[in-house]
Parts: structure tokens; sequence; C-alpha cells
């Protein structure tokens, strides 16, 4: 049975340190703060609400939420991004996406300043993220992908990796990092000839395609590490399942992670990292 490559520690390492980091900044006067912006209230956003309001309550980084009403006009959600933007005390903001069909998502996500874009939703962090420049953030999933490989020290340098799903919340942004990792990257998505075979070739096989079970015994083999993003909630069940079969797949490989407690427990320590990271360029 193959190696559980769980969240926890990834995180709890990460927090330790972006902890740490806080200690300094409050010492120097600098109180680290991120604004959650929430329209609606759909669970799936509540959740990861408690959860990053739990992280940073955890680091010492001040958080709030701007709840908006699910019927809220651009113009209002776009004054709130503004108001975001010209409060010094914030230093980086969490957007909750998808956002409900009657806005502008692309609108509201560019009216964001780049420098507190922690989740990565502005071109200026896309450009910085493809162009290895340090402008921004990468998306935080994305870079709990690359955090959960390089705790658990899985080689990349050279090697090859199957990346399925072409978002620009998940799969482009991994393979750029990826890639800065100096990985030989395929992109698999819905239009894919063969999907198992370019994940047999590889070495990593990331999925992120939202896809529950996608991913069967037909597309790995003995000795793969296997990076699970998706995260589906199982209607009839009530429970969460990734876009790997998991029965079928952990047997054969050689490492995996789980869903849940896998990637998804990393995110916000990531996100807590940015903040930070933003924190400590306006300080400078
Ligand atoms: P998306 O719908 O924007 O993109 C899905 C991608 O998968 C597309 O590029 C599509 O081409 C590809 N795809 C779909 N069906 C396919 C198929 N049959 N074969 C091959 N490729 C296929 O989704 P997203 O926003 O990138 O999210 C992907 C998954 O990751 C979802 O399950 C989402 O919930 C999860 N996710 C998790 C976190 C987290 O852990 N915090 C964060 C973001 C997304």
């Amino acid at each position: 049975i193959a190696t559980l490559l769980l969240g926890k520690p990834v995180a709890d390492a990460l927090t330790q340190r972006v902890a740490a980091r806080v200690r300094l900044l409050r010492e120097q006067g600098t109180v680290p703060g991120l604004a959650i912006v929430r329209v609606g209230d759909a669970p799936s956003d509540l959740s990861y609400e408690r959860a990053a309001l739990k992280r940073c309550e955890a680091v010492g980084i001040e958080a709030c939420v701007v709840a908006l009403p699910a019927d809220v006009s651009q113009r209002e959600l776009l004054d709130a991004i503004d108001q975001v933007n010209a409060d010094n005390g914030i230093h980086g903001c969490l957007l909750l996406r998808p956002l409900p069909p009657h806005v502008d998502e692309a609108m509201a996500c560019e009216r964001l300043d780049p420098a507190k874009d922690v989740d990565g939703v502005t071109m200026a962090s896309l450009a910085g993220v493809f162009s290895g420049r340090p402008v921004g953030f990468a998306p935080c999933t994305a870079e709990a992908v690359m955090r959960v490989l390089g705790h658990h020290q899985v080689p990349l340098d050279g090697a090859n990796v199957t990346v399925v799903g072409r978002s620009l919340v998940v799969g482009r942004p991994v393979s750029a990092l990826l890639q800065a990792k100096n990985a030989t990257v395929t992109m698999c998505h819905s239009h894919t000839r063969d999907l198992a075979a370019s994940c047999r070739a590889a070495d990593v096989v990331v999925v992120a395609a939202g896809r529950p079970g996608l991913l069967g015994k037909e597309a790995v083999r003995a000795g793969q590490v296997v990076i699970d993003v998706g995260t589906n909630w199982d209607d009839e069940a009530g429970r969460l399942t990734g876009d790997v079969a998991f029965d079928e797949v952990a047997p054969l490989v050689s490492a995996i992670t789980p869903v849940p407690r896998g990637v998804g427990s990393v995110t916000t320590a990531v996100l807590a990292d940015h903040v930070v990271t933003a924190a400590e360029r306006s300080a400078r």
C-alpha cells in the first residue's frame, strides 16, 4: 500500500515558521491583516472561511470578513474591494470564488491591488507565476501542491509530471511552478485523447479536474506519486472525495495524497504565509 502524503505535517511545519515571522513583525509594530471578501453564504465558502480564520488566529494574523449579500451589485462589490485596497491595516485579501453569475468575476479580481492579491487572482500575480518574478502570489492551492511535494521530498528535477486540468487556479499555475523546479510537464484536459496513457507515463501525477473517480487503476503504475487536488462533495454519501478512485489506486502506487486530509489541509497555511509576506513587503 502507498505512503499517505498527509497535509497536516506540511501545514504544521509551515504554520510554525509563519507564526515566528508574525511575532517578529508585531515586535516591529506591524500586525499582519487579512480581509476575506465573501458574497452570499455558500457552504463551501463558509467552510473555507472558517478554516482560514482559524489558521490566522493560530499564527497571529488579524482577519476580518467582508460579508456581502448574494444579490450584491457589481458596484457594491467593487466598492468593497476598493475599501480593502485603501486600508493600510489590510495586507492581503481573499476573494471567495466562484462569485454569483450576475457579477463580473474577472473585473472584480482585477480590481484588487496586486500587492494584496494573496490568492493569485490578478493578472499581475499570474504574470509573476509564469515569469518567475516575485510579483504578487501564486494561487494558494497551486502552491499547496508544491509544498506537499517539497515537504515529502518528491524528486522533481528532470521528473516527468502529468498535470490533469488546465484551470488558472490550479492546473496551469502548478505546471509553471513544476517547470521552475525543472520537471518535464505534460498537461492533460477534457480534450486529451488518452488520459490514462499520459498518466501512466509520468513519475508524478497531479489531478485537478473536479471529476470524482476520474483516475482509476488503468491510469497508474507502481512507483508513482499521485497528488489529488479534487474536492468533490458526494451528495449521496455526504462526504468529500477526490478525483482519484482512491481504493483501487492506493494499493498500486508508491505515494498518494488522501482527500480529505491531503492538499486541502495545506491551502490555508499557504494563505497565511502569503499574508505575512505581503505584510513584510509593505513594512519594508
Ligand atoms: P475547473 O473546472 O476550473 O477546471 C477543471 C479542469 O479539468 C479543466 O481544465 C478541464 O479541462 C479538466 N477536465 C475536466 N474533465 C476532464 C476529464 N474528463 N479528463 C481530463 N481533464 C478534465 O476546476 P478547478 O477550479 O481547477 O478545480 C479542480 C478541482 O480542484 C475541483 O475538484 C476543485 O474543487 C478542486 N480545488 C480544490 C482546492 C483546495 O483543495 N483548496 C482549491 C481549488 C480547487
